[in-house]
Protein backbone atom coordinates (compact mmCIF):
# COMPACT_ATOMS: atom_id res chain seq x y z
CA UNK A 1 0.00 0.00 0.00
CA UNK A 2 1.54 3.49 -1.12
CA UNK A 3 -0.10 6.28 1.28
CA UNK A 4 1.44 10.07 0.41
CA UNK A 5 1.74 12.88 2.76
CA UNK A 6 0.87 16.01 0.88
CA UNK A 7 -0.17 19.95 1.63
CA UNK A 8 -1.07 22.82 -0.33
CA UNK A 9 1.51 24.96 1.14
CA UNK A 10 4.86 24.53 3.64
CA UNK A 11 5.15 24.72 7.26
CA UNK A 12 1.94 22.49 7.82
CA UNK A 13 3.91 19.58 9.71
CA UNK A 14 3.78 17.45 6.53
CA UNK A 15 7.37 15.49 7.54
CA UNK A 16 6.19 15.38 11.34
CA UNK A 17 2.80 13.56 10.47
CA UNK A 18 4.51 11.46 7.44
CA UNK A 19 7.22 10.23 10.32
CA UNK A 20 5.19 10.15 12.86
CA UNK A 21 2.85 7.93 10.65
CA UNK A 22 5.84 5.46 10.52
CA UNK A 23 7.49 5.34 13.40
CA UNK A 24 3.38 4.45 15.25
CA UNK A 25 2.94 1.58 13.02
CA UNK A 26 6.41 -0.03 12.28
CA UNK A 27 5.72 -2.59 14.86
CA UNK A 28 2.95 -4.25 13.16
CA UNK A 29 4.07 -3.92 9.40
CA UNK A 30 6.82 -3.28 7.03
CA UNK A 31 7.01 -0.05 6.38
CA UNK A 32 9.26 2.33 3.88
CA UNK A 33 9.64 5.78 3.87
CA UNK A 34 10.59 7.45 0.81
CA UNK A 35 11.18 11.30 1.39
CA UNK A 36 10.34 12.86 -1.81
CA UNK A 37 10.49 16.29 -0.50
CA UNK A 38 13.67 16.32 -2.82
CA UNK A 39 14.12 20.34 -2.48
CA UNK A 40 14.71 20.04 1.94
CA UNK A 41 14.32 16.45 2.78
CA UNK A 42 13.83 16.67 6.30
CA UNK A 43 12.19 13.08 7.40
CA UNK A 44 15.73 12.05 8.22
CA UNK A 45 16.13 14.78 10.84
CA UNK A 46 12.99 13.04 12.83
CA UNK A 47 13.94 8.83 11.89
CA UNK A 48 17.89 9.03 12.08
CA UNK A 49 18.17 6.59 9.71
CA UNK A 50 21.33 5.00 8.99
CA UNK A 51 22.26 5.18 5.16
CA UNK A 52 23.73 2.33 3.18
CA UNK A 53 23.45 3.71 -0.49
CA UNK A 54 24.35 6.59 -1.94
CA UNK A 55 23.53 6.90 -6.14
CA UNK A 56 23.69 10.18 -8.46
CA UNK A 57 20.72 11.15 -10.21
CA UNK A 58 21.40 12.64 -13.58
CA UNK A 59 20.01 13.52 -16.66
CA UNK A 60 21.45 13.81 -20.43
CA UNK A 61 22.65 17.25 -21.70
CA UNK A 62 23.79 18.42 -24.69
CA UNK A 63 27.62 18.77 -25.87
CA UNK A 64 27.82 20.61 -28.81
CA UNK A 65 30.38 19.67 -31.56
CA UNK A 66 31.65 23.03 -33.17
CA UNK A 67 33.33 21.45 -35.89
CA UNK A 68 30.24 19.99 -37.16
CA UNK A 69 28.11 22.58 -36.17
CA UNK A 70 27.12 25.34 -39.19
CA UNK A 71 25.37 27.52 -36.58
CA UNK A 72 21.84 27.17 -38.06
CA UNK A 73 20.07 27.50 -34.72
CA UNK A 74 17.69 24.98 -35.36
CA UNK A 75 18.43 23.53 -31.49
CA UNK A 76 18.26 26.72 -29.87
CA UNK A 77 14.38 27.31 -31.64
CA UNK A 78 13.14 23.84 -30.71
CA UNK A 79 14.58 24.54 -27.13
CA UNK A 80 11.01 25.03 -25.29
CA UNK A 81 13.66 25.75 -21.88
CA UNK A 82 16.00 28.25 -23.64
CA UNK A 83 18.59 25.97 -22.63
CA UNK A 84 20.78 26.33 -25.73
CA UNK A 85 21.02 29.01 -27.42
CA UNK A 86 23.13 30.03 -30.75
CA UNK A 87 24.91 33.12 -30.95
CA UNK A 88 26.85 34.40 -33.78
CA UNK A 89 29.30 31.46 -34.57
CA UNK A 90 29.01 29.84 -31.09
CA UNK A 91 26.42 27.53 -29.65
CA UNK A 92 25.58 27.92 -25.53
CA UNK A 93 24.32 25.61 -23.08
CA UNK A 94 22.99 26.29 -20.03
CA UNK A 95 22.63 22.65 -18.06
CA UNK A 96 20.64 23.33 -15.35
CA UNK A 97 18.09 25.04 -17.52
CA UNK A 98 18.02 21.70 -19.61
CA UNK A 99 15.51 18.99 -19.17
CA UNK A 100 17.12 16.52 -20.80
CA UNK A 101 13.99 15.98 -23.26
CA UNK A 102 16.86 14.98 -26.46
CA UNK A 103 14.91 17.18 -28.81
CA UNK A 104 17.81 19.40 -29.98
CA UNK A 105 20.35 16.41 -30.54
CA UNK A 106 17.25 14.57 -32.27
CA UNK A 107 16.55 17.24 -34.59
CA UNK A 108 20.17 18.74 -35.11
CA UNK A 109 20.58 18.47 -39.11
CA UNK A 110 23.94 17.88 -38.97
CA UNK A 111 24.30 15.13 -36.01
CA UNK A 112 26.37 17.94 -34.34
CA UNK A 113 24.99 17.69 -30.56
CA UNK A 114 26.07 14.49 -28.76
CA UNK A 115 24.44 14.12 -24.91
CA UNK A 116 26.47 13.86 -21.55
CA UNK A 117 24.90 12.94 -18.16
CA UNK A 118 24.64 15.63 -15.72
CA UNK A 119 24.49 15.30 -11.85
CA UNK A 120 21.70 17.20 -10.72
CA UNK A 121 21.26 15.21 -7.25
CA UNK A 122 21.54 11.82 -4.87
CA UNK A 123 18.66 9.52 -3.79
CA UNK A 124 20.17 7.32 -0.36
CA UNK A 125 18.67 4.69 1.27
CA UNK A 126 19.46 3.07 4.30
CA UNK A 127 17.65 1.89 7.40
CA UNK A 128 16.02 3.73 10.38
CA UNK A 129 15.81 0.61 12.75
CA UNK A 130 12.99 -1.48 11.44
CA UNK A 131 11.99 1.22 8.83
CA UNK A 132 13.22 1.17 5.39
CA UNK A 133 14.13 4.58 4.63
CA UNK A 134 14.91 6.30 1.06
CA UNK A 135 15.90 9.60 0.15
CA UNK A 136 15.97 12.12 -2.29
CA UNK A 137 18.01 15.23 -2.80
CA UNK A 138 18.67 17.82 -5.51
CA UNK A 139 22.01 19.55 -5.54
CA UNK A 140 22.59 22.54 -4.67
CA UNK A 141 21.86 25.02 -7.53
CA UNK A 142 19.71 22.46 -9.66
CA UNK A 143 16.22 23.20 -11.12
CA UNK A 144 15.28 20.13 -12.10
CA UNK A 145 13.22 18.29 -8.45
CA UNK A 146 11.28 16.10 -10.93
CA UNK A 147 13.82 13.33 -12.40
CA UNK A 148 15.12 13.05 -8.10
CA UNK A 149 11.59 12.88 -7.37
CA UNK A 150 10.65 9.90 -9.91
CA UNK A 151 14.30 8.01 -9.35
CA UNK A 152 13.48 8.08 -5.28
CA UNK A 153 9.68 6.07 -6.56
CA UNK A 154 11.18 4.01 -8.08
CA UNK A 155 12.51 2.64 -5.11
CA UNK A 156 8.94 2.35 -3.82
CA UNK A 157 8.34 -0.97 -2.25
CA UNK A 158 4.77 -2.98 -2.89
CA UNK A 159 6.40 -5.60 -0.07
CA UNK A 160 5.84 -2.65 2.42
CA UNK A 161 3.89 -0.04 3.46
CA UNK A 162 5.35 2.42 1.59
CA UNK A 163 5.04 6.26 2.96
CA UNK A 164 5.49 9.06 0.59
CA UNK A 165 6.82 12.49 2.07
CA UNK A 166 5.76 14.87 -1.28
CA UNK A 167 6.91 18.45 -1.03
CA UNK A 168 4.67 20.98 -0.19
CA UNK A 169 2.22 22.93 -2.87
CA UNK A 170 0.75 21.01 -6.00
CA UNK A 171 3.65 21.55 -9.28
CA UNK A 172 5.15 18.52 -11.53
CA UNK A 173 7.59 17.16 -8.46
CA UNK A 174 4.00 16.42 -6.14
CA UNK A 175 2.09 15.38 -8.42
CA UNK A 176 5.40 12.43 -9.78
CA UNK A 177 5.59 12.32 -5.78
CA UNK A 178 1.93 11.61 -5.17
CA UNK A 179 0.97 9.54 -8.46
CA UNK A 180 0.08 5.84 -8.36
CA UNK A 181 -0.40 6.21 -4.35
CA UNK A 182 -3.37 4.07 -3.37
CA UNK A 183 -4.13 7.29 -0.65
CA UNK A 184 -3.38 10.92 -0.24
CA UNK A 185 -3.05 12.43 3.37
CA UNK A 186 -3.32 16.24 3.17
CA UNK A 187 -1.69 18.39 6.01
CA UNK A 188 -2.81 21.42 6.52
CA UNK A 189 -3.80 24.19 9.21
CA UNK A 190 -7.25 25.98 10.03
CA UNK A 191 -5.92 29.38 8.59
CA UNK A 192 -7.16 31.51 5.06
CA UNK A 193 -3.71 30.24 3.67
CA UNK A 194 -4.21 26.60 4.95
CA UNK A 195 -7.64 26.48 3.34
CA UNK A 196 -6.67 28.20 -0.21
CA UNK A 197 -3.62 26.09 -0.40
CA UNK A 198 -6.31 22.88 0.60
CA UNK A 199 -8.85 23.31 -1.89
CA UNK A 200 -5.53 23.06 -4.67
CA UNK A 201 -4.44 20.37 -3.24
CA UNK A 202 -7.81 18.60 -3.20
CA UNK A 203 -8.09 19.54 -6.77
CA UNK A 204 -5.31 17.71 -8.03
CA UNK A 205 -5.90 14.55 -6.11
CA UNK A 206 -9.15 14.37 -7.32
CA UNK A 207 -8.16 14.85 -10.72
CA UNK A 208 -5.60 12.00 -10.64
CA UNK A 209 -8.39 9.95 -8.77
CA UNK A 210 -6.62 9.32 -5.51
CA UNK A 211 -8.76 9.00 -2.51
CA UNK A 212 -7.65 11.55 0.50
CA UNK A 213 -8.38 12.56 3.77
CA UNK A 214 -6.80 15.67 6.58
CA UNK A 215 -5.10 15.53 9.03
CA UNK A 216 -5.80 19.01 10.64
CA UNK A 217 -2.75 20.35 12.38
CA UNK A 218 -2.66 23.26 15.08
CA UNK A 219 -6.00 23.27 15.27
CA UNK A 220 -6.99 26.49 17.52
CA UNK A 221 -4.95 28.86 15.35
CA UNK A 222 -7.49 29.74 13.31
CA UNK A 223 -10.84 29.23 12.42
CA UNK A 224 -13.46 26.99 11.77
CA UNK A 225 -13.75 27.08 7.72
CA UNK A 226 -11.23 24.40 6.87
CA UNK A 227 -13.95 22.07 8.45
CA UNK A 228 -16.79 23.25 6.89
CA UNK A 229 -14.81 22.90 3.69
CA UNK A 230 -13.97 19.26 4.33
CA UNK A 231 -17.46 18.90 5.04
CA UNK A 232 -19.02 19.94 2.28
CA UNK A 233 -16.73 18.60 0.42
CA UNK A 234 -16.87 15.05 1.74
CA UNK A 235 -13.23 15.05 2.81
CA UNK A 236 -12.68 12.72 6.13
CA UNK A 237 -10.90 14.65 8.95
CA UNK A 238 -8.55 11.89 10.20
CA UNK A 239 -6.72 13.36 12.95
CA UNK A 240 -6.54 17.10 14.45
CA UNK A 241 -3.15 17.99 16.31
CA UNK A 242 -4.15 21.00 18.74
CA UNK A 243 -1.69 23.90 18.50
CA UNK A 244 -0.04 22.44 21.76
CA UNK A 245 3.56 23.85 22.99
CA UNK A 246 4.65 20.58 24.05
CA UNK A 247 4.45 19.20 20.45
CA UNK A 248 5.78 22.44 19.18
CA UNK A 249 8.96 21.82 21.21
CA UNK A 250 8.94 18.04 19.31
CA UNK A 251 8.95 19.16 16.31
CA UNK A 252 12.05 21.91 16.93
CA UNK A 253 14.00 19.18 18.29
CA UNK A 254 12.80 16.48 14.85
CA UNK A 255 11.37 14.13 17.43
CA UNK A 256 8.07 12.31 15.78
CA UNK A 257 5.01 12.93 18.35
CA UNK A 258 5.33 8.54 17.96
CA UNK A 259 8.51 9.05 19.92
CA UNK A 260 8.22 12.34 21.87
CA UNK A 261 4.60 11.97 23.11
CA UNK A 262 3.96 7.87 22.95
CA UNK A 263 0.10 7.73 23.17
CA UNK A 264 -0.08 9.50 20.16
CA UNK A 265 0.80 6.34 18.25
CA UNK A 266 -2.87 5.01 18.47
CA UNK A 267 -3.67 7.81 17.00
CA UNK A 268 -1.56 7.53 14.25
CA UNK A 269 -2.48 3.53 14.18
CA UNK A 270 -6.52 4.87 13.71
CA UNK A 271 -5.27 7.06 10.83
CA UNK A 272 -4.15 3.91 9.10
CA UNK A 273 -6.82 2.04 9.96
CA UNK A 274 -9.03 4.71 8.74
CA UNK A 275 -7.08 5.22 5.80
CA UNK A 276 -7.66 1.07 4.85
CA UNK A 277 -11.40 1.08 5.27
CA UNK A 278 -11.66 3.87 2.94
CA UNK A 279 -9.13 2.64 0.57
CA UNK A 280 -10.94 -1.32 1.10
CA UNK A 281 -7.52 -2.48 2.14
CA UNK A 282 -7.90 -6.18 3.85
CA UNK A 283 -4.87 -7.93 3.67
CA UNK A 284 -1.74 -6.66 6.09
CA UNK A 285 1.60 -6.06 4.34
CA UNK A 286 4.06 -7.50 6.92
S1 LIG B 1 21.07 22.52 -34.70
FE1 LIG B 1 23.08 21.51 -34.80
S2 LIG B 1 24.08 22.52 -36.48
FE2 LIG B 1 22.38 23.82 -35.94
S3 LIG B 1 23.21 25.30 -34.49
FE3 LIG B 1 22.42 23.61 -33.28
S4 LIG B 1 24.16 22.25 -32.99
FE4 LIG B 1 24.69 23.60 -34.67
S1 LIG C 1 17.77 18.36 -24.32
FE1 LIG C 1 15.77 19.41 -24.53
S2 LIG C 1 15.74 20.85 -22.82
FE2 LIG C 1 17.87 20.21 -23.06
S3 LIG C 1 18.76 21.76 -24.39
FE3 LIG C 1 18.05 20.08 -25.73
S4 LIG C 1 16.00 20.70 -26.35
FE4 LIG C 1 16.54 21.97 -24.61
Amino acid sequence: MIISVASGKGGTGKTMVSTSLAASIKNNYNVQLLDADVEEPNSHIFLKPVFETSHAVSINVPVVNEDRCNHCGKCAEVCAFNAIAVVKDFVLTFPELCHGCGACSYLCPRRAINEAPNQIGTVETGKAGSISFVQGKLDIGQTMPTPVVRKVKELTSREHISIIDASPGTSCPVIAAIKDSDFCLLVTEPTPFGLNDLKLAVETVKQMGIPCGLILNRAGVGDSRVEEYCQKENIPILLTIPLDLNIARLYSKGTTLAEGLPQWQENFKEVFRKIREITGERNSST
